[in-house]
Formats: C-alpha cells, sequence, structure tokens
C-alpha cells in the first residue's frame, strides 16, 4: 500500500470518510459534555485533518489531543486550529490508535470518527476504555448495517473488507457488554458521504492523476471510484452510524 499516495489525495479533503459538522454537534450534544464548564480533557482518535477536532474546541473548554497515525494530516489540522485561534486547546501527536501514551482513568471522552475500524471496533472499545475516567464518554462512528437482510455481494464484499461491519444492535451489545451505557445512537444520512466526502474527493481525482502518472494512483482512484459506485448502488443498506456511550 502506497500511503504518500492515500495522503496525498486525502490530505486536501475537508475529511477523511463520511460524516459532517453538524453530525459532530449532534453527538456533542447527546453527550453530555457542553453541559460541563470544567476544563475537559479529551483526545479524538484517528483525526484526519481534524474537522471533527475543530468542532469540539469549538464548543468545548477542553484540552483535545489528537491523534492520528500520519504527521501530514495532523499539519494541516495544525494550519486550520491556528487560523480559527484554537490552536492552544489542541495538541497534535501523530501515534498509532494501538499504542496510545495516556494515563488510566485520565480523559473525560474519547472521540473517534470512521477510525476505530483499525483497530475493529471490538478491540479498540476495549482497549479505549482504560483511558476514560469513570463516567468518561466514548463517542465513535463506525459502519454500520441499516438493516438486516440485504444482497448477498454485498455482504461478500464487506466481509471481506471488514469482517467486523455489523447492525447496530450488535455493536451496541459489544459496548455494553464492555461497560458501557449507551446514550445515543444514529445513522448518517447521504448527505455525510456525498456532500462532505465523496463528491469533494471526486473532484480531486482529475489534479490527483496529472500530478501522478503511475499505475498506482490509477489503480488508487479506481478502487475509490468502485467505492462510490458500491455506495451508490446500496447506501440503504449501510451508512456510518454514531454511538455515543459512557463507561459504567
Ligand atoms: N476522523 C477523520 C478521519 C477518518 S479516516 C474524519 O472523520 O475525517 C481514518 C483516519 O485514521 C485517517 O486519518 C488515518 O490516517 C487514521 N489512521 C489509520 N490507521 C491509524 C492508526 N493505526 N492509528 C491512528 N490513526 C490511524
Amino acid at each position: 500500500m502506497n500511503y504518500d499516495l492515500l495522503i496525498d489525495l486525502h490530505k486536501d479533503g475537508k475529511r477523511q470518510g463520511p460524516g459532517d459538522d453538524t453530525h459532530t454537534q449532534l453527538a456533542l450534544n447527546f453527550s453530555g459534555l457542553l453541559q460541563r464548564s470544567e476544563l475537559l480533557k479529551l483526545a479524538d482518535i484517528g483525526c484526519g485533518t481534524g474537522a471533527s477536532t475543530l468542532v469540539l474546541a469549538e464548543n468545548l473548554n477542553a484540552a483535545i489531543t489528537a491523534v492520528d497515525l500520519f504527521p501530514q494530516f495532523l499539519n494541516i489540522l495544525q494550519r486550520k486550529a491556528k487560523h480559527k485561534k484554537l490552536k492552544g486547546k489542541i495538541e497534535a501527536l501523530p501515534c498509532s490508535m494501538d499504542s496510545l501514551p495516556f494515563q488510566e482513568n485520565s480523559l473525560d471522552a474519547i472521540w473517534t470518527e470512521g477510525a476505530i475500524y483499525n483497530m475493529g471496533f471490538k478491540k479498540g472499545v476495549a482497549y479505549f476504555k482504560r483511558f476514560l475516567k469513570p463516567k468518561g464518554i466514548l463517542s465513535i462512528s463506525e459502519i454500520t448495517w441499516l438493516t438486516q437482510n440485504r444482497p448477498e455481494d454485498l455482504t461478500s464484499y464487506w466481509h471481506s473488507e471488514y469482517p467486523e461491519i455489523a447492525i447496530g444492535s450488535e455493536k451496541i451489545k459489544i459496548l455494553e457488554q464492555q461497560g458501557f451505557t449507551l446514550k445515543a445512537y444514529f445513522p448518517l444520512p447521504e448527505s455525510c458521504w456525498f456532500d462532505s466526502y465523496y463528491h469533494p474527493l471526486q473532484n480531486r481525482f482529475k489534479d490527483f492523476l496529472a500530478k501522478h502518472t503511475s499505475e498506482e494512483a490509477q489503480s488508487i482512484v479506481n478502487s475509490e471510484i468502485h467505492e462510490i459506485e458500491q455506495y451508490k448502488k446500496y447506501r440503504d443498506y449501510y451508512s456510518y452510524a454514531f454511538y455515543i456511550a459512557e463507561k459504567i
């Protein structure tokens, strides 16, 4: 996998996955964090160029650690934070989500949009839990089946891409088994895929292919096109969904 090419294709997007500020804000409303006036300690894991991090920083009295594997994304986040005068609230940490440097029971909330699949949902939930204080909030957006039944080719495609894709009730069960109480669940609408992710991504293909003429670059674009076609065809059956939960 050529990460440099993937980073170059995705770094200029507002987001690196489906979502938008309105739905980050909605999750924030459900989290109860907006009512807290003391300084909160948060981490935004797999933050990419930080669309959600900036919403959190704008709305909370918080010290936020923005974690991503790729410093190239974090540099962009830092630029945006500076522009919005939010730099003092955000610390960028290039680090893998499975080896976080936080102390146990030290965070008021962990936020993670469209990224926990890199560890796997179950493993990620169990791992992140230790860093949360009691009553700490875990807010996750994760790929989710919207229906119990669906076309067979879709099921087999996703089972090879990400076998942990599941219906919301199964993900909620995992959270409950791991010692969380669910505060809210909601699937993201189509606009979160097209308006803030796929359409801007498609608009970058031409320049990306002009800049990178390799076969590898073409094959990255082809697989994005395939993913978009797949979503257009089967959007009734899956989306990202938010899970907002509290550590018991
Ligand atoms: N939260 C952002 C990005 C989602 S895309 C948004 O919603 O726009 C997934 C992100 O996870 C990417 O930024 C990618 O660089 C990051 N990532 C992938 N593997 C990771 C790992 N092992 N540790 C931390 N971040 C990782």
